[in-house]
């Protein structure tokens, strides 16, 4: 049985599957912002989750940032009370196995690489289009994370090909620089441009649902928020021609921007034949969870 945990800023959850992918546990908890406190609520669900299961698992961990291979100790975690700390050493002696722990965004690939959408596919590039904009690598359902663990982060990457007059500005991203793909791509970006230029304060879906209604504006958007999904994951393809693009995150119910997409990435490949499948998430939010816990299969 394998032990996944998903570390967010607010909701700590634990699950275990099965090797068949099969949940027999699950448990939501309000994160615990203390790094000692972190640790000794890990340990106590673990051992809960065991005791229900009647077994010992393998334990995994999705954290909103990443073990610096460098060092062993995590780093860009937006739960910051986690940088800095040797997490996985941590663990791994007060568990008494070998915790592994990725990215949450690579813990999604994995799961939609696993037995998601991308289970057929042997280069599966996993893309979270929500708050955020995350992204990961997996190569024969394995994670890549390189050599900085900066595979796949590809969110802060300028926009490809941006123009003012096309695609406005932006402010200033957290990263400190400005035009990240996160955002014009995210589900925050494209909120923000319909925004801009209509003077709302709508959310995606709300924007999706005046696009349906002829709204001019909302449709213009749609179709830049298109184009400039494609000009980002033709550059994906230029350099990894994977063969499964899996969309999580809330952008990933909007159900027409597959189909819109894949129309609109020949115009930026390098070759316009292109053969992709681009799909939505099998497991929709739960695919980070999932991955956490195959990290400790194998
Ligand atoms: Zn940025």
């Amino acid at each position: 049985m394998h032990i996944g945990f998903d570390v967010g800023g607010t909701k700590t959850e634990i699950i275990v599957i099965d090797k068949h992918g099969e949940t027999h546990f699950s448990k939501r908890i309000s994160t615990v912002h203390n790094y000692q406190s972190f640790i000794d609520c890990i340990i106590e669900l673990t051992s809960e989750a065991e005791q229900a299961v009647n077994g010992a698992c393998t334990v995994g961990l999705g954290i909103p940032g990443v073990v610096n291979p460098k060092n062993g100790l995590v780093k860009n975690a937006n739960s910051t009370f986690l940088n800095g700390k040797p997490l996985q050493k941590d663990l791994s002696e007060k568990l008494q196995r070998t915790v592994q722990i990725a990215n949450d965004a690579n813990c999604f690939a994995l799961s939609e690489a696993k037995d998601g959408a991308g289970a057929s596919g042997s280069v599966v590039f996993g893309v979270i289009l929500g708050t955020g904009c995350g992204g990961g690598i997996i190569v024969d359902k394995k994670i890549i994370t390189g050599l900085n663990a900066n595979a796949g982060e590809w969110g802060h990457n300028p926009l490809p090909c941006h123009s003012l007059e096309k695609d406005g500005d932006t402010p200033r991203c957290f990263c400190g620089r400005f035009h990240c793909l996160e955002q014009f791509i995210s589900g925050t970006g494209f909120a923000r441009q319909y925004n801009n230029i209509a003077q709302t304060q709508l959310k995606a879906p709300e924007i999706m649902d005046l696009v349906k209604q002829g709204d001019k504006y909302a449709a213009r958007t749609y179709h830049l928020y298109i184009d400039q999904l494609a000009r980002a994951l033709a550059g994906i393809i230029n350099i990894l021609d994977p063969d499964t693009i899996v969309i999580g995150g809330g952008m990933s119910n909007i159900n027409c921007i597959y189909e819109d997409v894949i129309k609109v990435i020949p115009l930026y490949t390098i070759t316009p034949d292109i053969d992709i499948n681009i799909l939505k998430a099998r497991f929709g939010d739960s695919s980070g969870i999932r991955g956490a816990a195959w990290l400790g299969k194998n």
